[in-house]
């Protein structure tokens, strides 16, 4: 089984843990009097200036963290705008079909079930495992508010994504027992899951500060392995095999939900890369070569355990799709995200096997979404005030 870190613990070390994480990276408020001009506002950091972009640094910042503007990364604020322009619920996609679907005895293939289940069964834990790790760790160690404003987004589409995948296990009236804990159940699952926790422990540690080599160093692979392989890898084989049934015209509701998906998950891995490249150029002192290999290794590893996902989720083959062809795909994308953050390529000769899979990232919502919503969510202007 798997042990995640107590996320309730308010223990008096954390707490004195947790406000010297703010007091060190950001500023401490020395007096409470209106600031005579001149006077010392803050202790670290710009002490008797306007904050300028020359401040500004993603990591090991001792600019005040609580003002946004000058903007510096500009790539940060255009993401977090992107991202809320396509905001999306899941209770908005109709399930009606899919629910009328998985009701049919003759349906679906039983292949096609068990893919669907095993699929879900990662899903529904790794959204979740990616807010905890974003909420509890990657931001306090992003000094730099335009960044943490979109993370700050980007932990709210994990909690849409956990509540999309809970929709559509609620809607087919699947086994929640059986989904839910195929995370510590499912060899091929559990093993992507161990596989990413000593780097989220390393974030999420009350006791770990960057600023030196090794912790730079450390948090860097952090982000590696949760941008390139995580969310740049790992969500893949999952992501294809339910996209694949929507274009064979089968579970349609749920393809929908995951082509949104898709799309804030290729925004959050865009986002990390550029956070990766930014941190690279800034501190071009952590990407020595033993430091390079050690990330190609990881990258690899990513692979290995996607295939074996693949094999288990697609024991035999099953609407067109089976495991060595994900081999391929495995590999294309490997190659991308080390070409992405300035690694050598790890395979070579390999192609794309699924280019529809491009397309589906670029999605615009407004293409086919007002034919499926449902229901109308909650918004300001529709709530009373008497
Ligand atoms: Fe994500």
């Amino acid at each position: 089984m798997l042990l995640f870190e107590d996320e309730t613990n308010t223990n008096d070390t954390d707490a004195v843990a947790s406000w010297d994480l703010l007091r060190d990276q950001s500023f401490t408020v020395k007096q409470t009097a209106p600031v005579a001009a001149g006077a010392t506002r803050f202790e670290a950091g710009n002490a008797d200036r306007r904050i300028t972009v020359e401040d500004k640094r993603i990591i090991n910042c001792k600019a005040d963290v609580n003002q946004l503007v000058p903007f510096k990364y500009h790539w940060a604020w255009d993401k977090y705008l992107s991202a809320c322009a396509n905001h999306w619920m899941p209770q908005e996609v109709n399930m009606s079909r899919d629910i009328a679907l998985w009701k049919d005895p003759n349906g679906l293939t039983d292949d096609e079930r068990f893919l669907v289940k095993r699929n879900l069964g990662f899903f529904t834990t790794a959204d979740s495992l990616a807010a905890n790790n974003i909420v509890l760790g990657t931001y306090r160690h992003i000094t730099n508010p335009e960044c943490r404003q979109f993370l700050l987004r980007q932990a709210f589409e994990e909690a849409i994504h956990t509540h999309a995948y809970q929709y559509i296990v609620e809607s087919l009236g699947l086994d929640e027992g059986e989904i839910f804990n195929m995370y510590h159940e499912v060899d091929s699952i559990r093993d992507k899951d161990t596989f990413l926790l000593p780097f989220i422990e390393t974030l999420t540690d009350p006791n770990f500060k960057t600023g030196t080599l090794e912790a730079d160093q450390s948090l860097l692979k952090s982000l590696v392995v949760f941008a390139c392989i995580m969310e740049g890898m790992f969500f893949y084989v999952g992501f294809t095999q339910i996209l694949a049934l929507g274009r064979q015209n089968k579970m349609t509701g749920a393809a929908e939900q995951y082509q949104y998906i898709l799309r804030d998950e290729s925004m959050h891995c865009n986002f990390g890369i550029d956070v990766i490249n930014q941190i690279k150029l800034e501190n071009p002192h952590l990407w020595t070569p033993a430091f390079r290999d050690e990330l190609r290794g990881l990258i690899q590893q990513g692979v290995e355990l996607e295939y074996r996902y693949a094999e288990d989720t697609m024991p035999r083959g099953v609407l067109g799709l089976n495991a060595p062809i994900f081999k391929e795909y495995l590999r294309y994308i490997a190659n991308r995200r080390c070409q992405q953050i300035g690694l050598d390529p790890l395979f070579s000769n390999v192609t794309n096997p699924f280019p529809w899979m491009s397309e589906m990232m670029d999605l615009k919502k407004e293409k086919n979404f007002f034919e499926t919503r449902v229901i109308e969510y909650q918004t300001g202007g529709a709530l009373q005030w008497d």
